[in-house]
């Protein structure tokens, strides 16, 4: 979810030319959880090109400045790039009641060598930037109100076409940083995190449907053995294995992931006792018969699996510890086998 937080704005320094601003925020998921920060990188060429396009035909001076009164963007030579409103005439004392917060108030007036001069301005949350807008000195100003509300619609404008641009940026980078927070590197399943985030969905849909739903855990037998015969890179590779095995036995509606280490977590929405534990000893048939080459070797391996359904009113905690201690229950039993979950 676009959770833009946390917002400051770095001036690309290597590329000025090419006026790239760098918006860092914190990203968060719909749970509202942390996932990362990212840089979001805005090309404000196409805002500098619509306020120079003002300031030739509406003869409007539109100027971006920071929190400290620093111009960012100007279309204005009076106001370039670099220097500070608080040290411009008549602009200064404007400056800081736009600061302190006064968001009702976007319309200011005051005397600029004799002239009188208009300015409107509003606070950009995207960029934590004030926009300001003014007629250029050499406009008359006997239509005030017409000079206003240009002046406002050009603010509105302009408002929107960043907001607009920073979004588009930001939803590229949101989506890239939730499928890698939500995906297991090695074997490409989904990780433990993309299980907590579509869980409740499949118990509530279960819940509704009035159906059962089945869970299955599944570890590898003695992986610390293969590790120590092929190396962490050989074990890596059985996991990555492992994995495509378990997405050919199950359907593309089942839910497949990595639940850690040599672990796996398969959910089997509408499956009943009896057709979990088929599937169940289809995946540990499938697992002991395949053979696995790495470099000049062929790796057998087992598995144990620890089966439990979901009963009306289980949490999901409650169906996880279920398969989990048939899980422990296959190992005790001597492995490479499948245990329901009763209690
Ligand atoms: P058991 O049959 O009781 O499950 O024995 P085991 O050796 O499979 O279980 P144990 O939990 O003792 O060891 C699991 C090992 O898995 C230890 C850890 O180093 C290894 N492991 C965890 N994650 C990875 C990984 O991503 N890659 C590799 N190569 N090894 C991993
Ligand atoms: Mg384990
Ligand atoms: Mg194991």
């Amino acid at each position: 979810m676009a959770q833009p937080y946390e917002i400051n704005v770095d001036r690309d320094m290597a590329h000025a030319d090419a006026l790239t601003i760098f918006i860092n925020y914190r990203v968060l998921d719909y749970q509202g959880e942390y996932l990362g920060a990212v840089g979001v990188g805005l090309t404000v060429d196409s805002v500098q090109k619509l306020i120079s396009h003002y300031q030739r035909r509406f003869k409007r001076e539109v100027v971006f400045v920071d929190h400290d009164g620093q111009v960012q963007l100007s279309s204005s030579k009076a106001q370039p790039v670099g220097s500070n409103v608080r040290q411009t005439p008549g602009l200064n004392g404007i400056f800081e009641q736009i600061r302190q917060g006064k968001q009702d108030k976007v319309s200011f007036e005051y005397q600029l060598d004799g002239a009188q001069q208009l300015v409107n301005t509003r606070y950009i949350p995207e960029l934590n930037w004030y926009l300001i807008v003014g007629q250029s000195e050499s406009e008359a100003t006997s239509d005030i109100r017409h000079a206003l509300y240009l002046n406002l619609l050009l603010c509105l404008v302009v408002t929107a076409v960043v907001a607009l641009l920073t979004h588009l940026a930001l939803r590229r980078y949101q989506t890239r940083l939730e499928t890698m927070a939500t995906t297991d590197s090695l074997t490409g399943l989904p990780n433990r995190r993309a299980f907590d985030i579509v869980i409740d969905v499949f118990l509530n849909e279960n819940r509704r449907a009035n159906s059962s739903m089945a869970l299955m855990v599944l570890d590898i037998d003695h992986f610390k053995s293969i590790n120590d015969r092929l190396g962490h890179f050989g074990g890596d590779h059985v996991l990555a294995v492992t994995a495509r095995m378990l997405k050919s036995c199950t359907r593309a509606a089942d839910f497949v992931c990595r639940w850690g280490g040599e672990e796996f977590l398969i959910v089997i929405k509408d499956c009943d006792e009896h057709n979990a534990m088929q599937l169940a000893e289809k995946i540990r048939h499938a697992i002991e018969n395949e053979l696995i080459a790495y470099k000049s070797e062929q790796i057998a391996i087992t598995a144990s699996l620890g089966v439990a359904v979901a009963r009306p009113g289980d949490n999901i905690h409650m169906v996880l510890e279920r398969a989990d201690v048939a899980m422990y229950a296959a190992k005790a039993a001597g492995r490479n086998q499948v245990h329901f979950g009763r209690v």
